[in-house]
């Protein structure tokens, strides 16, 4: 306990009873392995874990959870976002939770990018706000847990055999995702295709590396039945987007290029939607913040997640109502998630009913 914290606990000892303090706010991080069902691979790694950043904010008998998932794409990995969770300690055990827009503008102005941390701690307070008032957060974001979207499941890249098993396996779901972008693109989606006839998503996760052979793939993928397109090309190349989108018919989703609010108006003219995912955006208040933004400028709103718990897939869902598309699946694809929050039947997010986050224990 620093100085300033001892005073603030002695301050509030109950005067002359000898008695030690009440135990006042906590903060517990704590990197959680997550083990996937299916090795994952994408055009930008292959595992089968990911380790995310567990955040426990406890005050006044209550406890908020949060959870981010560091990107290796932005060099992020758990351990950093345990540091910057711990930077910025004192800060959160002297800040008043309810301030929580205040708080977080302050964490955000003194930690340097670590958006997987900021996450789990912007969630965390949320949780606890939430529990505090004794309201669900979609109550306090003036939503209808009713209007959730369908979420997609996702099919990470692999052999036509083992597409073709996950296909199979993910029955229940009337949209599917499927990742593309390296050089198996026609056998995964024929693959797909061999088992069902369901409409598909398709992200390429830059995988794509040049505007021709962009527009060649979407304009096959549409006869292939395929609704949009994600990150058809690298983040940077927006210029060639915009060009890409004058040729093709479906739209075109930004991920890697959006990670946050200040992103979207130059996305305008190349993209028809963007991906919102807390882990790029740094939690909540930001994710809302990049979803208001993308309706007032006429986008499409989605809103995406990293492999991760149910606590991060969760707190996105209680935003769900807002947005046209979901793909909140990351916590269906691990075998080890040690809570239990949204749920989703034959596609449907449900959200929990429960204060906060409304989550519980495994
Ligand atoms: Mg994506």
């Amino acid at each position: 306990m620093n100085r300033r914290n001892f005073l603030r606990a002695a301050a509030v000892a109950p005067a002359g009873s000898g008695l030690a303090a009440p135990a006042g706010p906590s903060i517990e991080t704590k990197i959680l392995r997550l083990n996937l069902q299916h090795t994952w691979t994408t055009t930008m790694s292959s595992s089968q874990y990911r380790d995310t950043l567990h955040v426990a904010y406890a005050r006044d008998g209550i406890t908020g959870h949060g959870e981010g998932a560091p990107i290796v794409r932005y060099h992020e990995d758990a351990e950093g976002a345990r540091k910057a969770v711990e930077s910025v300690r004192a800060l959160l055990l002297s800040a008043n939770p309810m301030q929580f827009a205040k708080v977080m503008a302050e964490v955000f102005r003194r930690v340097p990018g670590e958006w997987a941390g900021k996450a789990a701690i912007d969630i965390a307070l949320m949780d606890w706000v939430g529990q505090k008032l004794g309201i669900p957060l979609y109550t306090y974001f003036g939503l209808d847990p009713k209007d959730t979207p369908l979420t997609t499941f996702s099919i990470g890249i692999d052999t036509p055999e083992i597409t073709k098993q996950k296909t199979r396996e993910a029955a229940d779901f009337p949209i599917l995702k499927v990742k593309v972008g390296l050089a198996t693109d026609e056998p995964t989606i024929e693959a797909v295709r061999s088992v069902t006839k369901k409409p598909l998503r398709v992200d390429a996760n830059e995988g794509w590396k040049d505007k021709e052979e962009a527009v060649r793939k979407i304009n096959w993928l549409e006869k292939m039945g395929v609704e949009f397109i994600e990150q058809p090309l690298p983040a940077e190349m927006i210029g060639e987007t915009r060009w890409v989108r004058s040729r093709v018919h479906i739209p075109i989703i930004a991920d890697e290029a959006c990670q946050r609010a200040s992103d979207i108006p130059k996305l305008r003219d190349a993209f028809d939607g963007v991906n919102v995912k807390l882990d790029k955006s740094g939690g909540m208040l930001e994710a809302y913040r990049m979803i208001q933004i993308a309706k007032a400028l006429g986008m499409k709103t989605m809103l995406g997640c990293m492999v991760s718990s149910s606590v991060s897939v969760t707190a996105a869902a209680q935003l769900s109502p807002l947005v046209d598309y979901a793909d909140l699946d990351g916590n269906l694809l691990i075998s080890n998630d040690p809570f239990r929050g949204v749920l989703v039947e034959k596609g449907k997010l449900v959200l929990p009913g429960g204060a906060g986050l409304g989550l519980t224990r495994a």
